[in-house]
């Protein structure tokens, strides 16, 4: 910041996080500001002619009227390097303790002099364009990292260091660039948070982001580089699931936004994930995770950007070729921080108090996952899955509506699944995913060409059993006909035997796409023997009590991921169990009619 520059604007009112100030000189939409005498960070975020609209990131109390802010001439960016994973930031990417609390008071992030094993990939005289790798980052205790030229500079290398031990900040490389003076760069450098990273191409979906839960995988999938929202009431299992995913996905990288829940429910956050394990590799997840943490006692601005934040930093790490998982929980309290920011800034308030831009920074949001060539040439992803959590459950409410309209994947989350302790409650018929056609190919690659055509029968069979459910309240289950007692028997053995999946079953929690396919199969299977049965005038009764239904109801607890040979087993035994009851059948009408 130059000294000429200070002293540009000075406060002429304050509310809460939000303040006017008379400028001297022209300050520019989304600049970073300095305010106070304690050089609190702002951002600027109006303009009314000589006077800059700014929202503080952090506690205003003893700011007054007539106190200085200075212009900073950059916009609000956030550092990005290989120092973040592993660790726990605010909105604006300062380092907090697993308490929830600062490292260090006041501003800036942290620069410790932290050294980082470095190895060029590029030599004096080569052309470094924008994005370019030009050496590696090993960490002991994080998967290799990338170094990058910023998006928005490229030029000839005149000079690199060697291979050796350097701090985040030491300058590894200069390039002369032809329009400017020499950059100078690091193993770090800083991006502003509202500006979407470039990228050479979005691709289109290819692969799912796979997560090892049967209801996501199999039947509402979500791609890798695709978005996706859960809404749901509290206590419907939200937390649990962003947890889940964060734990099994299958992304290099989880980058974790906690957005201004209640502070004790952060707080058991950032407790737990420190703990958690990578089952794969059985090192902490922490080593891979990088958490945003914003609890409602911080300040409410921050929790705006919070969100912006933890994309970027999801944008980097895919510009290195990395797939990434961006959890956001929960977007319904990032829009509740714009909503008070708004009010406070007299703005004419729009559906339920929001402000009309709700919806077009929700797509900002949202847009920004994708399946990238990046500029570096490598192909990463990011994929984004965001927790709305609704008012009263009430999926008519402008959030989740506006959500709807920037996602491919709904798992909508039921109050009364979860109250029956049916997890994950995603509801099948209030759930959707618009990325089922181009991952039909993943399920053919695993020998599973009828996927798509199952699956469609699960759903149908779903929402045929809640449309009898509703006759049956009326007329009662036993005068329905045997067809559609038929129905109700399959829907309940695919809710029960495949969609319900606990997150804490050692066996169960999470299914491969091996294991997802023989249990499919396996019901289809039943499906289809079941049917023929019930032709043969066998009763529903019958089948319902056979022994191996509770076989198959159990199949997901019982048969583990060592043992898929197993499900040859169980499906011999169905065949056998259905040949002998409709031979007896068989028999039987022969019988009569000699
Ligand atoms: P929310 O974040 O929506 O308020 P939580 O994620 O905290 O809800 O879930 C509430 C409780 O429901 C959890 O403590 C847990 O007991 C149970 N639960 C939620 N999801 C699952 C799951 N997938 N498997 C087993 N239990 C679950």
């Amino acid at each position: 910041m130059s000294d000429s520059r200070d002293y540009h604007a000075v406060i002429n009112w304050i509310s809460g996080p939000v303040l006017r100030a008379t400028t001297r000189v022209p300050f520019h939409l989304n600049e970073a500001v300095k305010v106070g005498q304690l050089q609190l960070l702002g951002e600027v975020i109006r303009i009314n002619g000589r006077e800059a609209v700014i929202q503080v990131y952090e506690d205003t109390t003893g700011l007054r009227p007539g106190d200085p802010v200075t212009a900073t001439g950059a916009p609000l960016s956030v550092k990005l390097g290989p120092g973040l994973l592993g660790n726990i930031y605010d909105g604006l990417l300062r380092p907090l303790t697993e308490q929830g609390r600062y490292v260090q008071p006041g501003i800036g992030q942290d620069t410790k002099s932290r050294k980082y094993a470095f190895s060029p990939s590029i030599k004096v005289g080569d052309l470094a364009t924008r994005g370019t790798l030009f050496g590696s980052v090993h960490r002991e205790d994080a998967r290799i990292q990338r170094c990058m030229t910023p998006p928005n500079c490229d030029g000839r290398v005149i000079s690199i260091r060697p291979a050796g031990e350097y701090s985040e900040d030491e300058i590894l490389c200069v390039l002369e660039c032809d329009d400017s003076e020499n950059r100078e760069l690091s193993m770090s450098h800083y991006w502003p948070v509202r500006q979407p990273r470039p990228v050479l191409q979005r691709r289109p979906i290819k692969g799912p982001l796979f997560t090892g839960q049967r209801i996501i995988d199999s039947i509402f999938p979500i791609g890798c580089g695709g978005r996706a929202a859960m809404p749901g009431g509290f206590g419907t299992g939200k937390t649990v699931l962003q947890e889940t995913l964060a734990k099994w996905c299958d992304a290099d990288v989880i980058i974790y936004v906690g957005c201004g829940e209640r502070g004790n429910e952060m707080a058991s956050v950032l407790h737990e994930f420190p703990s958690l394990e990578d089952p794969r590799t059985g090192r902490p997840l922490m080593e891979r995770t990088v958490i945003i943490a914003n609890t409602s006692n911080m300040p409410v601005a921050a929790r705006e950007a919070s969100i912006y934040t933890a994309v970027t930093v999801g944008e980097y790490f895919r510009d290195m070729g990395m797939r990434v998982a961006l959890m956001a929980d929960s977007t319904s309290r990032w829009a509740e921080a714009l909503r008070e920011i708004s009010g406070r800034l007299g703005e004419l308030p729009g559906e339920a108090g929001y402000p009309a831009y709700l919806s077009s920074r929700q797509a900002d949001f949202y847009e920004r996952a994708a399946h990238v060539h990046a500029l570096s040439g490598a192909v990463g992803s990011l994929t984004i899955i965001g927790a709305v959590s609704p008012p009263s459950a009430d999926f008519s409410e402008p959030v989740t509506t506006h959500t709807k309209r920037y996602v491919h994947c709904f798992w909508g989350l039921d109050a009364a699944r979860a109250q029956a302790r049916f997890y994950p409650a995603i509801h099948p018929l209030q759930s959707y995913s618009r990325d089922v056609e181009a991952l039909v190919h993943f399920w053919s690659q695993h020998g599973y060409v009828n996927w798509m055509s199952q699956r469609q029968q699960f759903l149908a069979l779903l929402e045929e059993q809640a449309r009898l459910e509703r006759m049956a309240r009326i007329i009662g289950k036993d005068a329905l006909p045997p067809r559609q007692q038929h129905v109700l028997l399959c829907a309940d053995l695919i809710n029960e035997a495949f969609l319900r999946q606990s997150a804490f079953s050692e066996v169960d929690r999470y299914c491969s796409a091996e294991r997802q396919i023989a249990m499919m199969q396996m019901i289809s299977r039943f499906i289809e023997l079941s049917k023929n049965a019930i032709e043969l005038n066998i009763s529903v009764e019958t089948i319902s009590t056979l022994p191996v239904m509770r076989r198959l109801m159990r199949m997901g607890e019982e048969i583990g991921e060592d043992d898929l040979d197993r499900f040859d087993e169980l499906r011999v035994d169905l065949d056998g169990v259905f040949s002998r009851l409709t031979h007896g059948s068989k028999q039987e009408s022969a019988s009569h009619e000699g």
